[in-house]
């Protein structure tokens, strides 16, 4: 299987402690990209890049199992909970598959699943949906929560949110809730939510027409579009649905995933009609096959097939691993791989100074989108592949958006083709360029480099650092020609009556200077203000330190809180702190200490920019409401909070915040228009609060008596 693969060529050679400090440096990476994937739904890397460096970190793993971390990404489910959305534990885990890369592993699977039983279980094929999970709860046959998967234990509550999914039926069929084991408990039902291609192509040019961030694929779409604070946002978006599973196999009376689906269907969901039982190896083979084929054709993404052991009483019987389980496996499909010509090697400058080569390609449609450019690393990359201009060169794209070339097909090549010569010069500001010892890229170290600048600050206003909403490349670039942006703290300087003028250097069609206008430029002022109360590790990731990405600057904040206590760290101390080396430690010291970013670091300070962790939640606060679990419905109308303001307030205390009602439920507080939960809490007998009652506990800390 894919798991198990080693790829344990290079391993040998390492002594332990270099294998320990490798196997941190992948651990790193991995969480960094983790999160760019998982909670900002923006990868940096491809799906093909991040499985080698997990197949990496795994292989060290086995071939050191001594040092392996207990807690190391290769042990969990990728995924986390954002502080924007309250948190729901799921009423059993969700896990993530295990994959099978090629045809033999599959086949691998299917050889350990007959071994295991004795003879070849039934087996449930369906296709692998690239999409985002969700888990919905219904109560009494009504839609009453929805959740993310999170890390597979808890996730994130998105429940206005996917009442806003056209595709989700608020209410099951009267005619299904006979199969329902026992019709009082809760039923959580999973699937995946995802984005058709037609509307994800839409938004994405939607998006490039207003100067915003475009999603790298329909997954990372339909991920974003659902973890959204206003539930109008994601039902502006064209989300779907396919479910395939329930929480619990004895939930309901059926005796196998097939039988599962069936009931899906006659509850009101959308199942996918793409399924087959198979009962020998060759059908499964089969299947896989046919749905390849058909891949290019149907209107969503789909990234595989799921092979399921269909009875549940054998799934039982199989069990889980700690991310997957045992009796399912995801069979992958191979990257998809196309020819075109490469036009040109372009060179991008990058924020901290480092030239990137890049390829122009012609353009070519590759796994359902156009690919016209590919990154090329750096100059050794370029030779070692030894692709040349004129060259018809093979492009591939792992079932997402970044897309690599592979190499040239040399017999195609044009006589006068000729090596690619790296730049001596910096494309942007023509000052020499300097490769040091070891490093693979080659750096303009000129403090004045107009394609530097324009990257931080483009970097500053990113969804990873302090997200300045409206803020794209093109109203920086016009900024920055007009001599109006040189550092980011010019961005707070920035007005309504300047912006709204900003000539956008197109015209209309009576020949007058297209403006940005005054709707945008109100609104991109609020985004400004807006994102001074940004966290402090946004701050310090938005500063483009040298190899300071967003996992080590939250790793820097938890040490020193604030930028005082930054500048007076030493370089010894700043080693010291989990997570940063040698390098990292340097190059923020050096950084704190440049008079330019000293006098930057000032004007964002007095322009109100946070430069320090807010206090953590509860801290000095006494833990009064310890052990008390509290639900929160409807409308906190008078005390204009918003359910979650008054979350934190109650976790400050110690408090827990569930998001349904059981009997363990210590105080359910009733805003206007309650609901559901509010029914349940009179039903167990659970405390009711009003919103009076509420702000009594939140000014004082004392339990209500009731
Ligand atoms: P996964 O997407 O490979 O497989 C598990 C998921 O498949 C399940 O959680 C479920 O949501 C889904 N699924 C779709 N159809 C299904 C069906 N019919 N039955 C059951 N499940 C179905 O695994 P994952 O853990 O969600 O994510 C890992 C993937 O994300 C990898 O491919 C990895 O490369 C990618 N990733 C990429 C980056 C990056 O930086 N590029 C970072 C993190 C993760």
């Amino acid at each position: 299987m894919g798991m198990a693969r080693t790829g344990s060529e290079g391993i040998a050679h390492l002594t332990a402690k270099e294998a320990s400090a490798r196997m941190d440096a992948l651990r790193q990476e991995i969480e960094r990209n983790t999160y760019l994937y998982y909670a900002l739904d923006a990868p940096e890397i491809s799906d093909a890049a991040y499985d080698s460096l997990m197949r990496d970190l795994r292989a060290l793993e086995e071939a050191y199992p001594e040092l392996a971390a207990p807690d190391s990404p290769t042990k969990r489910v990728g995924g986390t909970v954002e502080k924007q959305f309250s948190a729901i534990e799921h009423a059993s885990r969700m896990y993530s598959l295990d994959n099978a890369m090629d045809e033999a592993e599959l086949m691998e699977w299917m050889e350990g699943m007959e071994k295991l039983y004795g003879h070849l279980p039934e087996l449930c094929c369906e296709l692998k949906i690239d999409g985002s999970s969700i888990a919905i709860t219904y109560q009494d046959g009504q839609l009453v929560q929805a959740a993310t998967r999170g890390d597979g234990t808890t996730g994130e509550d998105v429940t206005a949110n996917v009442l806003r999914v056209r595709d989700v039926p608020r209410t099951l069929h009267a005619a299904a809730l006979g199969s329902v084991a026992d019709p009082d408990a809760p039923l959580e039902l999973r699937g995946e939510i995802y984005m058709p291609r037609s509307s994800f192509e839409a938004l994405n040019l939607e998006a490039q027409a207003e100067g915003k961030k475009q999603f790298a694929n329909p997954r990372n779409a339909a991920a974003g579009s659902l973890r959204q604070k206003d539930p109008s946002i994601t039902a502006s978006r064209d989300l779907a649905t396919f479910i395939y599973s329930v929480s619990s196999n004895a939930a309901l009376h059926v005796r196998g995933q097939w039988e599962l689906l069936e009931w899906l269907r006659s509850a009101g969901f959308h199942v996918n009609p793409d399924v087959a039982l198979c009962s020998t190896k060759e059908e499964v083979i089969q299947f896989c096959a046919a749905s390849l084929e058909k891949r290019e054709s149907l209107p969503y993404e789909i990234d595989g097939v799921v092979v399921k052991v269909n009875e549940f009483a054998l799934q039982d019987a199989a069990g889980f691993t700690s991310r997957a389980p045992k009796w399912a496996i995801a069979f992958k499909f191979p990257p998809e791989e196309k020819t075109t010509i490469l036009h040109d090697i372009t060179v991008q400058v990058g924020r901290t100074g480092a030239l990137t080569p890049v390829a122009e390609l012609e353009p070519v449609r590759i796994a359902g989108s156009v690919v016209a450019r590919a990154t090329l690393h750096n100059e050794d990359e370029v030779h070692r592949k030894d692709v040349r201009v004129g060259d018809t060169v093979i492009v591939r794209k792992a079932g997402d958006v970044i897309p690599e070339v592979l190499g040239p097909v040399v017999t195609l090549r044009p006589d006068d083709a000729l090596p690619w010569v790296a730049p001596t010069t910096c494309p942007s500001c023509g000052s020499p360029v300097i490769r040091e010892e070891g490093e693979a890229q080659i750096r303009c170290v000129s403090i004045d480099c107009p394609a530097q600048a324009l990257e931080r600050l483009l970097h500053w206003v990113s969804r990873g650092a302090m997200d300045i909403d409206g803020m794209g490349e093109e109203i920086v670039s016009r900024l920055v020609e007009m001599g109006r942006l040189s550092d980011v703290a010019d961005f707070y300087s920035l007005t309504v009556e300047e912006l709204e003028r900003l000539q956008m250097g197109r015209f209309n069609k009576e020949g007058d200077p297209i403006t940005l206008g005054h709707t945008t430029a109100v609104k991109l002022v609020e985004a400004i203000q807006g994102s001074k109360e940004r966290d402090f590790a946004r701050v310090i990731c938005g500063l483009g330190i040298r190899h300071i990405g967003k996992s080590t600057a939250e790793d820097l904040v938890e040490a020193y809180p604030s930028m005082e206590a930054m500048r007076q760290a030493s370089e010894e101390e700043l080693q010291a702190v989990y997570g940063i080396g040698e390098r990292v430690a340097a190059s923020i010291w050096a950084f704190l200490r440049t008079p330019d970013n000293v006098d930057v670091i000032e004007r964002l300070e007095r322009a109100g920019v946070a430069m320090a962790a807010v206090r953590p939640e509860g801290e000095g606060v006494p833990r009064t409401l310890e052990g008390l679990t509290f639900v929160l419905t409807g409308t906190l109308t008078g005390l204009r909070l918003s359910r979650e303001e008054a979350a934190d307030a109650l976790k400050a205390y110690g408090a827990k915040v569930s998001s349904s009602v059981s009997k363990k439920t210590s105080y359910v507080v009733a805003g206007e228009n309650p609901g559901s939960k509010y029914d349940k809490a009179v039903e167990l007998g659970v405390p009711v609060l009003d919103e009076d009652q509420l702000r009594a506990v939140m000014d004082t800390g004392v339990p209500p008596v009731i």
